[in-house]
């Protein structure tokens, strides 16, 4: 038995990864490109552990990127030991610290019922805060305000940390940090970055608890540590004192977030930091054909600051990587979907695809033709059911049950549905709670005792907090899906969208409903702390799952995701899309110095999600933000060498990879010369740019106007 756990264990991995999976105690680093095994090793390691070693599954600590990855890391590693994970440490770094101070909330400064905010929740907050404030939000957008505190937290510092700025713009900035903290504080409500902040404060503050998870953590194991801000750096060191048991796989050249604070230069840092770690490389690829992997090499070879790394394939060179310049961006998403039919037809699984772009809003198009074409898919970070705004509407009640304190829910809520509650009966509230320095439930409170408050205003706020207080009451105790469906029944949200007529009220009906099934689902979820109430649970849940994609999870779907997302991930067929200057490297990469290379390690994962075959598309013109641009195609796609490329074109006629090709001019077409198009008419050439294959020609109608066309493809005659 024990011999076979131990095959199991390590006869899946090749020597080197083997020296890693089991390494007597010490530090190490596993360094190491795309696909080479890394968290494999990861996995592997936490069963020699369990298996070999004897450690109990409750003293290893193991961080992953995402809520998505931890889960498939418990899956193959309840597969590898048949033993359940579930309360196992082991999430993500927001998740963890987000359970420590569950745990401890009190002795983290924090109310019992905290709440906590997502990105959207955490804008809403600034902008009202702002107009408090009485700052305009011209001039003081709340996204840099957002960014500003978010920044200074991923560094570790709070306000009072800081020297007021001779800049008197940096220094409206940090009073409203002060403002910030001071306004989540009274009401309970904690950010992402807050999570991780408050998280080391604490145990850096309490030597007895720190203590006891020090004991308690005998292993603490990171996979992407590339991505690693200071907070959670700082968090590391402070759980490994011991320096001879943390266990961090990582690659260089797949940094990405450093755009929101992560550090590269971690790895260093590491190795500095623990003198005795050991160095593991694993050069190796299991994951990608020869063509893949060599278009990926050679693309990350055009950045500088690189550590450096050797990795090939045993695999064969596979197919081409398949190149396809669309018209425009329909025609990008039709040849998509084409080739997607067509491998869903040979009997591939479609959860085996994934169309992979830079920004979100590129996935709307995909979505409408997969429709269309009646394909399956589930988009990863785009829209977001617990970001949608009629669950954020009952998520809000809810809050408020939880906690009355909570202003963000409150202003939410207390006119949704319509109660008559009127801005400038708002506009009071806000102000005696200022004043008051009390929470807006407070200063609604004091205002329904005040017999100087209008009787109409006295009203219509007592009924508010009577319908929240008796939800509260009717609920307590009840299953959570049962509350659930009390909430959005009682409080007038589910008729208020059922009276409405139209087809996005059905899908909010929907949506709602949908939101029972899943707190019914939650319930019925092992659980971790038991201690606290599922509500509490379920809200924390929402925040923290909110932007890892969607319901039914278990259908056969096409993935669509931007590439920020498809990290660590792999896929059989991979489409990379809209590979444009301006779109893929984005604008603003190509405005910020040191950017741009953090953009081409974006292509390198791109690159390197697929396993066996991989499109590039670009379009010739695109409507990016409601105008019609003609961009050129992307250096990353010119940095890739020709051998590894083939050209896919409209009419299946295949030719050689794309390029800046010397050809001359627009199919023969000079500038004034008369013209004559099948549909538009007749009309004369204004200018032309690109050539080949590529060439535009720029045509004024008599008929239609003036019109941007693709030469090789608008058969223009010469008149
Ligand atoms: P990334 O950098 O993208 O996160 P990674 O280094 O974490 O990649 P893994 O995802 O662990 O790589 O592995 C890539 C693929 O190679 C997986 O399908 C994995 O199962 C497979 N693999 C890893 N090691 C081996 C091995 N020794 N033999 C066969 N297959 C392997
Ligand atoms: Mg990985």
């Amino acid at each position: 038995m024990e011999y076979m756990d131990i095959t199991s264990i390590l006869e899946p991995l090749n020597p080197a990864q083997r020296e890693a999976v089991t390494a007597s105690p010490s530090a190490l680093l596993v360094l190491a490109g795309a696909g080479s095994g890394k968290t494999r090793v990861l996995t592997h390691r936490i069963a020699w552990l369990v298996k070999v070693e004897q450690v109990s599954p409750q003293s290893i600590l193991a961080v992953t990127f995402t809520n998505k990855a931890a889960l498939e890391m418990r899956g193959r590693i309840e597969a590898l030991l048949h033993l359940p994970t579930h309360g196992t440490w082991m999430g993500t770094f927001h998740g963890l610290a987000h359970r420590l101070l569950r745990r401890h909330a009190r002795e983290a400064g924090l109310p019992e019922a905290f709440q906590i905010m997502d990105a959207d929740d955490q804008y809403r907050l600034l902008r009202r805060l702002l107009k408090s404030l009485s700052l305009d939000e011209a001039r003081w957008p709340p996204k840099q305000a957002q960014w500003f505190i978010n920044a200074q937290k991923d560094e570790g510092r709070r306000a009072h940390h800081m020297v007021a700025s001779h800049d008197p713009f940096e220094r409206q900035l940090l009073r409203i940090y002060q403002a910030y903290e001071e306004l989540c504080e009274r009401s309970g409500l904690v950010d992402f970055a807050e999570l991780l902040l408050r998280a080391h404060e604490f145990l850096r503050e309490h030597a007895d608890i720190r203590a006891h998870y020090l004991k308690r953590f005998r292993h603490v194991l990171v996979d992407e540590f590339q991505d690693t801000n200071a907070i959670q750096y700082a968090w590391l060191r402070l759980l490994t004192e011991a320096q001879d048991n943390l266990f961090v796989v990582g690659d260089d050249d797949q940094s990405i977030y450093g755009w929101r604070g992560a550090k590269v230069e971690n790895i260093f840092r590491f190795q500095k930091d623990y003198p005795g770690h050991r160095l593991i490389r694993l050069e190796q690829n299991y994951r990608s054909t020869g063509n893949i992997l060599s278009a990926a090499n050679a693309l990350i070879a055009h950045n500088e600051g690189r550590l450096g790394k050797t990795l090939w394939t045993a695999g064969g060179a596979g197919e081409p990587i398949a190149v396809y310049a669309a018209f425009n961006e329909q025609d990008e998403a039709y040849f998509v979907i084409e080739r997607l039919r067509q491998w869903i037809h040979e009997g591939n699984r479609r959860s085996e695809a994934a169309i992979l772009y830079r920004s979100n809003a590129q996935s709307r198009l995909f979505e409408e033709k997969l429709v269309a074409a009646g394909i399956p898919y589930r988009v990863y970070g785009g829209l977001r059911f617990f970001e949608r705004a009629e669950i954020k509407d009952a998520l809000a009640y809810l809050r408020l049950i939880a906690n009355r304190h909570d202003d963000g829910s409150f202003e939410r809520v207390v006119n949704t549905p319509t109660r008559g509650i009127g801005a400038k009966s708002l506009d009071t509230l806000r102000e005696v709670a200022r004043t008051r320095r009390c929470s807006l439930w407070e200063a609604a409170s004091g205002l329904c005792a005040d017999a100087g408050t209008p009787g109409r205003t006295r009203l219509l706020f007592t009924h508010f907090l009577q319908l929240i207080d008796g939800l509260a009451q009717e609920t307590a105790g009840l299953p959570l899906y049962e509350q659930v469906k009390c909430v959005i029944e009682k409080t007038g949200l589910l008729g208020h969208y059922q009276k409405d007529k139209g087809e996005q009220a059905e899908a909010r009906v929907e949506n709602l409903e949908e939101l029972v099934n899943a707190a019914r689902l939650f319930d019925h979820e092992p659980q971790e702390d038991d201690a606290l109430s599922p509500l509490t649970r379920f809200l924390a849940h929402a925040a923290l799952e909110a932007g890892e994609g969607q319901a039914d999870a278990d259908e056969d779907c096409v993935q669509l995701m931007t590439l920020h997302s498809a990290k660590g991930l792999e896929f059989q067929l991979v489409f990379l899309a809209g590979m444009e200057e301006g779109l893929f490297p984005s604008l603003q990469s190509l405005e910020e110095a040191g950017r741009l290379e953090e953009e081409r390690r974006l292509c390198y994962v791109g690159l390197t999600r697929a396993k066996r075959r991989l499109y590039l598309t670009y379009a010739e013109s695109r409507r990016l933000y409601g105008r019609e641009t003609y961009p050129r195609s992307s250096r990353f796609l010119r940095e890739i060498p020709t051998e590894h490329l083939q050209e896919v074109r409209l009419r299946g006629a295949i030719s050689g990879p794309p390029g800046p090709a010397p050809t001359p001019d627009a199919e023969g077409l000079s500038v004034g010369q008369g013209v004559r198009h099948a549909v538009f008419g007749e009309g004369i050439v204004l200018q032309s740019e690109g050539a080949g294959s590529q060439c535009r020609v720029q045509v004024k109608f008599a008929e239609v106007g003036v019109k941007w066309l693709m030469a090789g493809y608008a058969k223009l005659q010469s008149i």
